[in-house]
């Protein structure tokens, strides 16, 4: 039995290879700066790199199966992720795969899946540089708030604004407050069957938000608490033994 959390982290990869901006900030991807920094974590066991452009979109059964965690980027493509690779990763996160749906994710094929909503949302990308951001944490007890200040600052980002197009969030760790004057949930938990489900906000293609280390922190802190939990020897669906007597 493997011990650690072996991570796959799903990248579009499109806007690295077509947009200059995003490729100076992330020559390799914003997958490969994800995956380098969750690699030197405690606990983390492995994390494989995929991509929509690999093999099967990066989400065969085989890669499926030896995955705990999803982490998942895409923004101008969602559209080209086949439905069968999308239902597929629904379907493993509510046998217990943790996904952790970052940015433009918010309209990916297996989040608005997991969610049964549109999942929209207002946005603004403002001149060159963006708009300032604070993450203030609104749960401090929340795993995912471990080690973290009270609020993330990032100078420069795109604004998403409310209403966000969501269920209810189970849990709600970060609340943004944008410089425009916009709030918004940044950070949702929820739970689906026996997997779990995490939005997160950061991450727009131009800015190196990235980088960050607080934010990096933050998909490492995510990708601890989506990790599955197993019940020993599983759990039971369906038609189950009668009782013989009751007393
Ligand atoms: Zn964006």
């Amino acid at each position: 039995m493997t011990t650690g959390i072996r991570v796959t982290v799903w990248n579009e990869g499109l806007h690295e290879k077509e947009l200059p901006q995003c490729r100076e900030i992330y020559p390799n991807g914003m997958g490969r700066v994800i995956g380098a920094y969750l690699e030197k974590q405690p606990g983390i066991a492995s994390v494989h790199c995929s991509e929509l452009s690999d093999p099967d979109q990066g989400l065969s059964d085989d890669i499926l199966e030896h995955t705990d965690v999803m982490t998942w980027w895409g923004h101008k493509a969602h559209d080209q992720v086949t439905d069968e690779n999308a239902r597929r990763v629904q379907k493993r996160v509510q046998q217990g795969m943790g996904l952790i749906a970052m940015h433009s994710g918010h309209m990916s094929k297996p989040f608005m899946l997991l969610m049964g909503t549109a999942c929209n949302l207002k946005w603004r990308e403002y001149g060159e540089h963006g708009e300032k951001e604070r993450l203030w944490v609104v749960d401090p007890a929340h795993p995912i708030a471990d080690g973290l200040p009270e609020y993330i600052e990032l100078p420069n980002t795109e604004m998403y604004g409310e209403p966000f197009g969501i269920p209810r969030p189970d849990q709600l760790v970060f609340i943004s407050w944008f410089q425009g004057g916009e709030v918004f949930r940044s950070g949702c938990c929820w739970h689906r069957e026996a997997g779990k489900v995490f939005y997160f906000r950061p991450g727009h293609e131009t800015f190196p938000i990235y980088h960050d280390e607080l934010v990096l922190k933050v998909i490492y802190n995510a990708v601890k608490w989506a990790a599955p939990t197993r019940l020993a020897g599983g759990y039971t669906q369906g038609n189950v033994e009668p009782l013989e007597e009751m007393d």
